[in-house]
C-alpha cells in the first residue's frame, strides 16, 4: 500500500496510533505505536528499538547475548502492505515490522527477515510456498488467580457454540473487516476450546495473518470480559491447543502445485516426498522452532492427536506430518501437508522458516521418507519392535532434548544465521531454566495469556 493511501485511511478512520508490531524469539507480539501525527516520518524511518528485546525471556529477564544489551539499536520497519485499522479498536491500527540495522538492511535476528530468506532460496528453485496456521484456542474466565474454560462443551459439539456465540460473531465480523479469509470453525476436544481456520496465503502473509488472527481472538474474547489462550496446554487435563502448519509449493506464478503429481497412489510429486524427507531428517531439531515452550511438553503425547513420534502418514492424526485427503473437484488445490507438532508459542517466521528450510535440505539431498515410517494408526500401539523395524523414532518429551538436537543440525542454525540462532536458543534455554525451578501451575499461568 502506498504510504500516502496509509495516511489517507489512517485519517478518516479517525485512527490516533498506530502499532508497529513483530513477534519475538519466545514467540511474543511485541511492538511500539506512534501517534498519527508522527506516522509519515515513520512509516520511512521506522521506530527505534533496543536490540536487547530479542534477548527477553519469559519475565523479560535479559539474557546474555552478544550484541543485545543495553546498548545497541534496530528499526521496527513496518511493511506498508500489512496495515490494518483495527475492527476491535477503531482509534487504532496496526503495521506488522522487519527489525532493520540503522543502516537500513534486514538485522540478522529479524525473525520475519530469516522467513524471507528461506522463501528467497525455494524461488531459486522456481518455487513459492503457500502455507495455514490452523491455531486451536480456549475461552476461560478468570476464577481466582487463575483461569476456568468457558463451558464443559465436547468436541464438534454443538452446545460448545452457544456459550462463544456472541464472541465469535465479534471475531469473525473483526476478521472480515481486516480482510482475513475464513475457513471453517467448530468446537475442539477440550472444554471451552475453538478452531477457526483462515484462509492460506503466501507463507510471510500467512504468518502476518497468524499474528492479526491471534491479536484479535485476544482483544475480542477480552471486550467480552473472557480471556483467550492459544498456549499450549492451558489446562493439564484437556486436550492442547495445536496450530498445525498446512504448506504447499507453488511454480513462481502460483498455478501449478508442485506437490501434486497424478502418477502417484497418494498423489504426491517427488518434490513433496522430499520435503517429507528433510522434514523427517530435521526432527526433533525442529520442534525447537514449532514447539518451543516448556508448555509445548505438556501437548505433545500419544494418544491426544498433537503427534508424539518421527513418522508421516495419510490422515493419520497422530503422525508428525499428516498428508491431508484432497476434496474431490479440487485435487491439485487440495494437495499439501500437515505439520502437527506446531503450537503458538512458536513464531510463526521461525516456524515457517525452519520447515522450508528443512524441506530443502530434502529437495538438496533427495532425501525420500522411509515407506515404512508411513503410518495410518496411532504409533503408540505399535510394539517396540516394530517401531525399530520401521525406524520410528519417539519425538522429545521434553524441552532441553529438542535446544541440544537444534544445537547440533548445522541445516537449521546455518540457515537461520548466528544471530538468530545464539539469541533464539538464549531464549529457549530460559524458559527452561525458569519453568523447571516452578511447579506446573506456574508454568501454566505464566504460559496461559502470553499467548
Ligand atoms: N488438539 C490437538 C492438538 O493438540 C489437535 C486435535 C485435532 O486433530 O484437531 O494438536
Ligand atoms: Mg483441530
Amino acid at each position: 500500500m502506498e504510504h500516502s493511501e496509509i495516511l489517507r485511511q489512517a485519517a478518516d478512520a479517525g485512527v490516533r496510533l498506530v502499532s508497529f508490531f513483530w513477534c519475538d524469539n519466545g514467540g511474543i507480539i511485541r511492538g511500539k505505536a506512534t501517534h498519527r501525527a508522527g506516522l509519515a516520518g515513520r512509516l520511512n524511518s521506522g521506530i527505534g528499538m533496543t536490540t536487547a528485546m530479542q534477548a527477553l525471556g519469559d519475565m523479560d529477564q535479559l539474557q546474555v547475548v552478544p550484541g543485545m544489551g543495553p546498548g545497541g539499536e534496530v528499526r521496527l520497519l513496518p511493511d506498508p502492505d500489512t496495515f490494518t485499522i483495527l475492527p476491535y479498536a477503531p482509534q487504532r491500527a496496526l503495521l506488522l515490522s522487519d527489525l532493520m540495522t540503522l543502516e537500513g538492511e534486514p538485522w540478522a535476528a529479524c525473525p520475519r527477515d530469516f522467513l524471507k530468506r528461506m522463501l528467497a532460496k525455494a524461488a531459486d528453485l522456481g518455487l513459492t510456498i503457500q502455507a495455514a496456521l490452523e491455531s486451536e484456542w480456549y475461552l476461560a474466565r478468570r476464577e481466582g488467580d487463575g483461569f476456568a474454560p468457558l463451558d464443559e462443551s465436547l468436541d464438534n459439539s454443538s452446545v460448545g457454540m452457544t456459550p462463544a456465540r456472541p464472541v465469535v460473531d465479534d471475531i469473525l465480523d473483526a476478521l472480515e473487516r481486516q480482510g482475513i479469509g475464513i475457513e471453517q470453525y467448530h468446537t475442539e476436544l477440550g472444554h471451552g476450546q475453538h478452531e477457526l481456520s483462515i484462509r492460506h496465503a503466501g507463507a510471510v502473509r500467512a504468518a502476518d495473518n497468524h499474528l492479526i488472527y491471534r491479536e484479535t481472538v485476544r482483544n475480542v474474547a477480552y471486550q467480552h470480559g473472557l480471556y483467550a489462550s492459544f498456549a499450549p496446554k492451558p489446562f493439564p487435563d484437556q486436550a492442547g491447543n495445536g496450530c498445525h502448519i498446512h504448506f504447499s509449493a507453488w511454480d513462481l506464478a502460483g498455478q501449478v502445485n508442485r506437490f501434486y503429481d497424478t502418477a502417484d497412489a497418494q498423489g504426491l510429486s517427488p518434490l513433496a516426498y522430499q520435503f517429507i524427507g528433510g522434514i523427517m531428517e530435521h526432527l526433533p531439531a525442529l520442534l525447537a522452532l514449532t514447539s518451543p515452550s516448556m508448555n509445548s511438553y505438556r501437548r505433545l503425547s500419544p494418544g491426544s492427536w498433537s503427534t508424539a513420534y518421527v513418522c508421516w502418514g495419510p490422515d493419520n492424526r497422530e503422525a508428525a506430518l499428516r498428508i491431508p485427503s484432497r476434496f474431490r473437484g479440487q485435487e491439485m488445490a487440495s494437495t499439501n501437508l500437515e505439520f502437527r507438532p506446531a503450537d503458538s508459542s512458536s513464531n510463526p517466521y521461525i516456524a515457517l522458516g525452519g520447515l522450508i528450510a528443512a524441506g530443502l535440505d530434502g529437495v538438496a539431498r533427495d532425501l525420500r521418507p522411509r515407506a515404512e515410517m508411513s503410518v495410518e494408526q496411532d504409533p503408540s500401539l505399535l510394539t517396540p519392535e516394530e517401531l525399530e523395524r520401521r525406524g520410528i523414532r519417539r519425538l522429545p518429551a521434553s524441552l532441553p532434548e529438542v535446544i541440544r538436537a537444534l544445537e547440533s543440525d548445522p541445516v537449521l542454525t546455518d540457515a537461520m544465521g548466528p544471530l538468530l540462532t545464539d539469541s533464539y536458543l538464549a531464549i529457549r534455554r530460559s524458559n527452561w531454566e525458569l519453568f523447571s525451578r516452578h511447579d506446573a501451575e506456574f508454568e501454566i499461568k505464566h504460559h496461559f495469556y502470553k499467548y
